[in-house]
């Protein structure tokens, strides 16, 4: 009996510190990822989760447009098989896109016999839509466990987290997210955004959008130069 409260609690224990790195975007202990490139760089890569999404993905790729951006795209496979024609056009226009899994499972509680579906078949609809075979990896809540990214890396991906978070999905303004970005910016840094929602097609990322045209705007005028996250690797 004691032993097997002891075993539950040392059980709860490893579950807590796991978690923590399970879920910190920048921490590496779980395998590498690319996050951004030294702070103070005058380099900043926009990065948008789980489109498309045909509320929100074609008037940003018109803000995008506007102001001769390329941004990263981390996709999942269900809304490309859906909604092929806006990735078709976000692999025409020349911004990148990753593999962001199939449905957005937490990765977290998921086999690697799963994680590997997730991933074929996301590779599959984007390639079938777009023509293109990401090489960018980047998991459903920043979720993973020891070996997710290996898994990923077994097929040419490259595990991709962020240094700027926003809260996009859950912003009232578009100042509300324009904040919290300029406070964590400090330059050469992958910043995560939202045009889609995991749970529905069709949700509203209004503020996201127009939050994108003025940090462009804001960024570019203190000499900031926007950059996909391939050319932010490069650097
Ligand atoms: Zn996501």
């Amino acid at each position: 009996m004691l032993g097997a409260i002891t075993a539950a609690i040392a059980t709860a224990a490893a579950a807590t510190f796991a978690g923590v790195h399970s879920m910190v975007p920048t921490s590496q202990l779980y395998g590498a990822s690319f996050v951004g490139i030294a702070p103070g760089s005058r380099k900043l890569a926009l990065t948008y989760d789980d489109g498309p999404n045909d509320a929100a993905t074609e008037p940003l790729l018109d803000v995008l447009l506007r102001h001769q951006v390329k941004a990263t795209f981390f996709m999942l496979g269900r809304y490309v098989a859906e909604r092929p024609a806006i990735a078709r056009r976000i692999a025409a226009e020349a911004h990148v896109i990753g593999n962001h899994t199939f449905d957005h499972p937490n990765l977290i509680f998921v086999t690697n016999a799963e994680l590997r579906r997730q991933i074929e078949r996301t590779q599959r609809a984007i390639h079938d839509a777009t023509g293109v075979l990401p090489n960018l990896f980047r998991p459903g809540f920043g979720g993973r466990r020891p070996g997710t990214f290996a898994v990923a890396q077994s097929y040419g991906l490259t595990p991709v987290m962020w240094r700027v978070i926003c809260n996009d999905w859950k912003a009232t303004s578009s100042e509300f997210i324009e904040r919290r970005a300029e406070r964590a910016i400090r330059g050469g840094e992958v910043i995560l955004l939202h045009d889609g929602d995991h749970l529905r097609m069709g949700a509203d990322r209004s503020h996201t959008v127009k939050a994108t045209d003025n940090l462009i705007r804001r960024y570019k005028d203190l000499g900031y130069e926007f950059v996909t996250v391939p050319e932010m690797m490069k650097a």
